[in-house]
């Protein structure tokens, strides 16, 4: 078995969308997906669903993430104020964290 840990996006993590309708937006990881690759991302890929009126609600049109593939998001490091790679770093006491391939920044706090 690899010992290699992968770089992954967390959920509460801000991202950046580099391909698809979205390209630009930046937003927060409210759900990650593994088993579809895919992550939801506040206010990005939005999607107009109807839905039926209920004694709750009135029905009509809410708006709605849907989910976009994972490789199309990068980590937007606040240092260097874009999307970038993530690398894993240790720290002196054994921890492996996620930081930044550009800046080296440590992303996990
Ligand atoms: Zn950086």
């Amino acid at each position: 078995m690899s010992t290699k840990i992968k770089a992954r996006i967390h959920r509460d993590d801000e991202v950046v969308v580099i391909a698809g309708r979205d390209k630009g937006a930046r937003g927060k990881v409210v759900r990650v997906k593994p088993a579809e690759a895919s992550v939801v991302v506040a206010k990005v890929n939005m999607i107009k669903r109807h839905t039926r009126q209920t004694q709750q609600s009135s029905g009509g049109i809410i708006e709605k993430e849907a989910p976009i593939s994972i490789s199309n998001v990068q980590f937007f490091c606040p240092n260097c104020k874009t999307g970038v790679r993530l690398g894993i770093k240790s720290l002196e006491d054994g921890q492996k964290v996620r930081s930044c391939r550009k800046c080296g920044e440590v992303l996990d706090q």
